[in-house]
């Protein structure tokens, strides 16, 4: 494996930045975690009051740990300050410098959580039952500081991909519409039901659909600062993705922080060849219908009966894609069943954030809002694109939650197992 060269500080073009901030505040206001949490210094100082004292080097403030990377300060700025990116040099900058610990080991494992995952997996029993005992769970908490508040996920007996390779591949050849299916660590290993919601919805509107080698998107890279292991993983799949592109194929994604990793994240980060063509190329699988299938006429047509209503929740991530309330409105339009919208609170999980023991309470109090909204609206059955804003929203409600593929799957009357 070739080494990547160290990041250099020095070479990044962040201080501009600080100078098209108007200090509105805007940022901080929509900021959820310093809304909850009194020592949070918010969006405004971790971006460019930071950077503006730096004279090239960013001086770090190890608040910075305390910034869940929802983005949402990101979609507030009214100036394009780049308060993401800046956060994400920080953080990594800040991580780099920080020494080891046992917070330091934590934060690298969950940043590799595809990594342990595909260990998991190769005995997939034996891992659910080591993960959820209480005595084991203890001892994560107490030696590595990952909270015994939450049940860990479930690892599948058949991975995702596995069950795509015993299948023979793609069933449905189409030269003129062919997608590259980004399935990320989590549906591969924990959620596979999404994966092949996703296969056979795309099959039924007429697409090949294939599976390409890929390794984790980089988004718990980025957000335990482990900017390294990121730049690594960004390196493999945009070079793999870039070959499917060329191809003819676009990319798609099931989870709205793989999709916001290709089409924002990269481009902020790496300048690899591929890049732009990647980011120009990748889509939420959900918006990739809508625009190019006519996914609502098909939903429309539906035969929907006395359907469960749901509980959408947009997760932040979509919201910096753009994709606030996307879904819900889809689902509305074409009467495809009772959806409740239910705001746009932060669920306060952001991936490994909520598990950190130090950040647990937070992150709940963070989700409280969504929580509310859950126990208030009708229906037991929650909806959203995101893997942990599903596992929060479960956690928080006691509810089952579902990915709208899935729902959808159902809805065209495809086979779900
Ligand atoms: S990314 Fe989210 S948690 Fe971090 S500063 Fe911005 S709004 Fe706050
Ligand atoms: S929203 Fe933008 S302009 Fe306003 S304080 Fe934050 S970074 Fe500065």
């Amino acid at each position: 494996m070739t080494a990547e060269p160290p990041i250099d500080p020095s070479t990044m073009s962040l201080r501009t930045g600080t100078d098209d901030c108007v200090k509105c505040s805007a940022c901080d206001l929509e900021c959820p975690v310093a809304a909850v949490d009194d020592d949070f210094p918010g969006p405004k100082f971790q971006g460019p009051e930071q950077w503006r004292l730096a004279s090239g080097t960013p001086a770090v403030d190890e608040s910075i740990e305390a910034c869940s990377n929802c983005m949402r300060c990101d979609d507030a700025c009214p100036s394009g300050v780049p308060l993401g990116e800046m956060h994400n040099r920080a953080r990594g900058e800040h991580v780099a410098e920080r020494g080891l610990s046992r917070k330091a080991i934590r934060d690298r494992l969950l940043a590799n959580y595809g990594r342990l995952a595909g260990l998991a997996s190769r005995v997939p029993r034996l891992s659910n039952a080591l993960v959820n005992n209480t005595a084991v769970r203890w001892l994560l908490e107490r030696g590595l500081g990952i909270t015994a508040e939450r049940e860990f996920p479930r690892f599948a007996t058949t991975t995702f991909s596995d069950w795509f390779d015993a299948r023979g591949g793609a069933q449905v050849t189409d030269p003129d519409r062919r997608v590259a299916y980004f399935h990320g660590d989590y549906a591969n290993y924990n959620t596979p039901a999404v994966g092949k919601a996703l296969v056979r919805v795309f099959e039924a509107f007429g697409y090949e659909v294939v599976v390409p080698p890929q390794r984790c998107s980089g988004t718990p890279m980025v957000a335990n600062g482990a900017l390294e292991d990121a730049r690594r993983a960004a390196r493999f799949n945009v070079e793999t993705l870039t070959d499917y592109v060329a191809a003819g194929y676009d990319v798609v994604c099931s989870c709205t922080s793989c999709a916001m990793a290709l089409r924002k994240t990269y481009p902020e980060l790496y300048d690899f060849e591929g890049v732009p063509e990647v980011r120009q190329h990748t889509y939420e699988a959900v918006e990739f219908l809508r625009l190019h299938a006519d996914l609502s006429s098909a939903l429309a047509a539906a035969e929907v009966g006395e359907a469960d209503p749901l509980l959408y929740h947009t997760p932040c991530h979509a919201r910096s894609l753009g994709l606030a309330n996307r879904t819900e409105t889809l689902f509305d339009r074409a009467a495809a069943g009772p959806v409740t919208d239910l705001g746009d609170a932060c669920s306060g999980i952001a991936g490994s954030y909520g598990w950190k023991a130090e950040r647990y309470e937070t992150s709940m109090a963070v989700g409280a809002e969504l929580f509310e909204a859950m126990h208030a609206g009708e229906g037991e059955t929650g909806m959203t694109e995101c893997p942990t804003c599903a596992m929060q929203m479960a956690h928080g409600s006691d509810a089952d939650v579902v990915h709208p593929l899935q729902v959808i799957a159902e809805r065209l009357d495809l086979d779900q197992e």
